[in-house]
């Protein structure tokens, strides 16, 4: 089977699955099999697979047709420019949270030294974006799961960027000491949404999406203590769900924090800014 059959067969069989973009798909899959860029695939389209490129591309496509996400497959994911590993002990970082790395870099010069907290860092991507791009910030990152800090100190020493890493349950691993930035994307799905949503949802780790009854869990326990994290001057930034803008920020008001809401590229409310 040559590079171009391959990919007319993994089209067809990913397009009965009901896979979006199936072609894309191939492509991404063969390529990662044969370690070629897109644009190599077709260039040697008449290129013969080996048995054993042919027996691991079918693999790949099985796994997609199952529904496990092209990210997990391929092993990574773009975030601001940045390549970073992901699997299933992480969220897959999205787009939409590109907006809250953008309002940090705008807010925050070139050359600053600032102290930056990532809560729920999962794969890193905002620590990392932060550390990456500000290298005069010192970052800390936190999460739950042991198992995502192992992939955010990967993509920490793939990116050489330098990140204190801490293990414990939301702000518990930073009692008593405080930030000039604090960036959180935390879980916000409700449980109605997550039950809702496509299959694929379900290889990524439940717990990094569903942020309790209402989805507002961690704002709730954020506002009830996020000032004292803080130094004078100190801003958090935060992801919500669209429809959560409203809500979150009368629980960032009520503590006596000012709030400032920014929307995607979607035009749909996504980052607070509180101070
Ligand atoms: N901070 C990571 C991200 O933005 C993980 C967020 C999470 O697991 N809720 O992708």
């Amino acid at each position: 089977m040559t590079i171009m059959e391959a990919l007319r067969r993994g089209e067809a069989q990913l397009g009965a699955k009901g896979v979006e973009d199936p072609r894309f798909n191939a492509d991404l899959m063969l390529g990662a099999v044969l370690a070629l860029a897109r644009d190599r695939l077709y260039l040697e389209r008449e290129r013969a697979l080996g048995p054993e490129e042919e027996r691991r591309f079918s693999d790949l496509l099985s796994r997609r047709g199952a529904g496990e996400p092209l990210q997990y497959i391929l092993g990574s994911q773009e975030f601001m420019g940045l390549n970073f590993c992901v699997d299933r002990r992480v969220l897959i970082p999205r787009p939409e949270t590109e907006c809250l790395a953008v309002q940090f870099l705008a807010a925050v010069p070139a050359a600053e030294t600032v102290k930056v907290l990532d809560l729920c860092t999962g794969s890193g991507v905002l620590a990392l974006t932060a550390a990456v791009y500000r290298p005069g910030a010192r970052v800390t990152g936190t999460d739950l799961s042991a198992d995502a800090l192992a992939v955010a100190r990967l993509n920490a020493r793939r990116l050489q960027a330098s990140v204190d890493w801490r293990q414990g349950d939301f702000l518990d691993p930073v009692r008593g000491e405080s930030w000039d930035w604090i960036l959180c994307n935390p879980p916000y799905v409700t449980f109605r949404e997550y039950e809702a949503t496509a299959p694929e949802i379900r290889f990524e780790p439940k717990e990094a999406l569903v942020g309790g009854e209402d989805g507002l869990d961690f704002y709730r326990r954020l506002a009830s203590e996020v000032r004292a994290f803080l130094k004078p001057g100190g801003r958090l930034l935060l992801e919500i769900g669209w429809q959560q803008a409203a809500a979150v920020c009368a629980l960032l008001n009520q503590r006596g924090l000012k709030t400032e809401v920014f929307r995607d590229l979607a035009r749909k409310d996504r980052v607070i800014l509180a101070r």
